[in-house]
């Protein structure tokens, strides 16, 4: 990226951020948490950073906001590593399910969860991060999230996780379910635990941004220079996130939009541009698949804008 060019996204960024800052109150139909306060409801932040290291801001890019299911992209990559990828496959599977994060619903067949990016294999894959407790499970979640973002201050929200643990009867079940079937193993409490303070991670747009440029980058963060996945799991982790990272709403993003995405009930959707750059947009306010609708709206315009679909004619 040149200067001229740089000086021209980030005049086209901004005013994309302006076109959508107040769009779509009427398709809001939930917030994360239900009581945020108004002020807070308004945040609106986009992130882009290159491969080259070129950033560029707009808006709301400090605001902090827990990843809540953008993390299942980055635990999917950490149990990877530690299970390979065959094993990994044999306990949950890629295949878009077309059900809400949180069905109960299985590849019967299979007997595993249909992906990684919905609850129940999400779960999986964080009862396949290697450690002998939560607490190792965690840490080693945190190493893994901080050389993606290249941000060493990363941590979990301990409200955050506490809230959620709170009201967390869904995930038990899928998970007392999922015992019963063979699917995971081991205490219920610590997979859930796990699986939540992944969620519970707060990043701002900006930290989001470099770490779906790590994943453009072939597993490298390129401000840093720092390895955060070996370089053979990333083509499986950004294509469950073509296939599946949207929720049931993933196949007409996958042909609006045409870009790997992750999307999370805080309102962040993470997207990667494979060999080009990653961006982080950060807004509340959700649309009926639990995606942001502000979110939603700023990528499909940037994909058309910027010619990024992947499918689309150069
Ligand atoms: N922490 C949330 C949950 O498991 C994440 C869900 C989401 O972002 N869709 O319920």
């Amino acid at each position: 990226v040149d200067k001229e060019e740089e000086a021209l996204v980030r005049r086209q960024l901004d005013e994309l951020h302006a076109k959508y800052r107040t769009f779509g109150e009427d398709q809001v139909v939930g917030y994360y948490p239900p009581d945020a306060p108004d002020d807070e409801r308004h945040h609106f932040g986009l992130a882009g950073t290159n491969v080259d290291g070129t950033q560029w801001q707009a808006g709301d890019c400090s605001v902090r906001f827990p990843l809540h299911s953008v993390s299942k992209v980055f635990t999917y990559g950490l149990a990877l590593e530690d299970n390979g990828t065959a094993e990994v496959l044999r306990r949950v599977g890629v295949e878009p399910s077309g059900d809400p994060f949180n069905s109960i619903t299985f590849d019967e067949a299979n007997h595993r969860p249909h992906n990684p990016m919905i609850n129940a294999g999400a779960l999986v894959a964080a009862n396949l991060v290697a450690g002998r407790d939560v607490d190792e499970k965690v840490d080693r979640i945190l190493a893994c999230y901080r050389a993606y973002s290249g941000n060493p201050e990363l941590a979990v929200d301990q409200r955050i996780l506490r809230q959620q643990l709170r009201s967390n009867d869904r995930n038990l079940g899928l998970c007392y379910i999922m015992r019963s079937l063979g699917m995971i193993d081991g205490d219920i409490d610590e997979v859930v635990e796990t699986y939540l303070s992944a969620c519970s991670i707060t990043v701002n747009a900006a930290d989001l941004s470099v770490m779906g440029a790590t994943l453009a980058n072939g597993g490298v963060n390129p401000l840093t220079g720092e390895r955060a996945v070996a370089r053979e799991h990333v083509r499986d982790i950004v294509s469950v996130m073509m296939t599946c990272g949207m929720y049931d709403a993933a196949g007409q993003w996958a042909s609006e939009v045409g870009i790997p995405a992750k999307s999370g009930v805080s309102g962040d959707i993470v997207f990667v541009l494979p060999r080009y750059f990653g961006f982080g947009v950060y807004s509340p306010g959700l649309d009926v698949h639990g995606n942001s609708v502000r979110g939603v709206a700023l990528c499909r315009e940037m994909s058309a804008v910027f010619g990024l679909h992947v499918f689309a004619d150069p």
